[in-house]
């Protein structure tokens, strides 16, 4: 089966459940697994797919535009994968890297705590020395799929700074509590996780010690980036799609709501974002496949607009639906809900505006004339 004809067939039609339960079932990432979607990002030489960026960006967009939940674990499972293929120690990967790439376990991304979000790098998570080992104790906050995940990457504070380990799920010491009723990616049900000295493998340790944030969360934030971009462009397709279907259907004042100018000109605003959404991404795509430097900021200004355009699209999905855009029988109110959380993750977007603000002020500096 290709992954679209899953998308259509598996994930499309189950969505709305998934959004209602909070959960998504482990076999859909065995699924998509098989799809060749949860190795995709790594290169062959390191046992994943090493598909082109812009295949991958593909399927997230398609993912995307079927559940944002699921995106969601694709992106923290992408994000873990990615630190461990980049950063890890050899034997660090050789342990976990095959089950990630194949999608026999899933990874998971700890950086938030209950008091530290966008300041990531002061996490006040400790790890301390214990001969070998590393001793783990603090809390995290909104980790997403936590209860589906086998391995975390985690940030925590040693005496030389911020640093990256992996925990697994069930090391002794490792709680896992569900906050049911979050605004929106409730399929992917975030989580609060305590680490009571959890004791881990000092070979875990992904990249430099004291670097977790200027090397390993910046660049896994980055790839977590793309993933959102490519995802919120499904998501505002998926808000095109449904407003065209119900503009044509839905008549009022004698004429479907398609042809009253202003619901047009609703539909023209949602479907320019989704192609301006679509280029950006794909340029960002053309650059992290060229590893150029500037493919950070292309990836930035593509989350940074597909979020806020996915944000605008939902909302003018519902007042093209009505009232019936709020109720439980078409998709488009979790099309908002879950817009709005695009905004926040991998960087919320005032941050995302500081890193775009700081580049233009460099780049387009007007040289003095003479
Ligand atoms: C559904 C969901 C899933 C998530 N999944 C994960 C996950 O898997 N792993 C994980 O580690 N985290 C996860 N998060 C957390 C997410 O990454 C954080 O919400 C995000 O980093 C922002 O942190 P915060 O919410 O604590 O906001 P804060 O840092 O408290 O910021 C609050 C507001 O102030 C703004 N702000 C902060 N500093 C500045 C500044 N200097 N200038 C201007 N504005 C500023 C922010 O943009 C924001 O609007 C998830 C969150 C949600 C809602």
């Amino acid at each position: 089966m290709t992954l679209q004809g899953y998308i259509d067939s598996a994930i499309a039609p189950r969505a709305d459940r998934w959004d209602c339960e909070e959960r998504i079932p482990r076999q859909v990432l065995s699924d998509l697994a098989g799809l060749g979607v949860l190795g995709a990002h790594v290169s062959i030489a390191q046992g994943g797919g090493g598909r082109p960026v812009v295949e991958w960006g593909e399927a997230l967009e398609a993912v995307g535009e079927a559940s944002m939940s699921l995106l969601s674990v694709l992106t923290i499972h992408a994000m873990s994968s990615y630190a461990l293929a980049r950063w890890g120690e050899a034997e660090a990967q050789q342990e976990w890297l095959p089950s990630l790439t194949s999608g026999a376990k899933l990874g998971g991304f700890c950086l938030t705590e209950p008091t530290i979000g966008c300041d990531a790098k002061s996490v006040t998570t400790r790890l301390e020395e214990a001969g070998d080992s590393w001793r783990v104790t603090g809390t995290k906050r909104w980790t997403s799929a936590a209860e589906l995940v086998d391995v975390f990457l985690v940030f925590g504070q040693t005496d030389q700074g911020p640093t990256a380990v992996l925990v697994p799920r069930e090391t002794p010491g490792v709680t896992v509590t569900p906050i049911s009723g979050v605004l929106g990616f409730r399929g992917a049900r975030a989580c609060e996780l305590t680490f009571k000295d959890v004791v881990v493998p000092k070979r875990w340790t992904i990249g430099p010690q004291g670097m977790g944030f200027s090397y390993v969360a910046s660049s896994t934030l980055d790839v977590g980036r793309f993933c959102i971009a490519c995802g919120s462009t499904g998501l505002i397709r998926a808000c095109v799609r449904a407003s065209v279907d119900y503009a044509r259907q839905r008549k009022q004042f004698g004429v479907p709501l398609s042809e009253h100018q202003l619901i047009q000109a609703l539909i023209a605003d949602m479907t320019t974002s989704y192609k301006a959404a679509n280029a950006l991404w794909r340029q960002a795509a053309k650059a992290r496949e060229e590893l150029l430097p500037s493919s950070i900021m292309e990836t930035t200004t593509a989350k940074y607009f597909a979020s806020t355009a996915a944000s605008r699209a939902a909302n003018d999905a519902v007042q093209i639906h009505g009232a019936n855009g709020c109720g439980p029988d078409y998709p488009v109110q979790r099309y908002f809900r879950d817009a709005r959380i695009t905004e926040l993750i991998e960087g919320s977007n005032q941050m995302q505006q500081v890193m775009i603000a700081q580049d233009a002020l460099n780049a387009f500096a007007t040289r003095r004339r003479r």
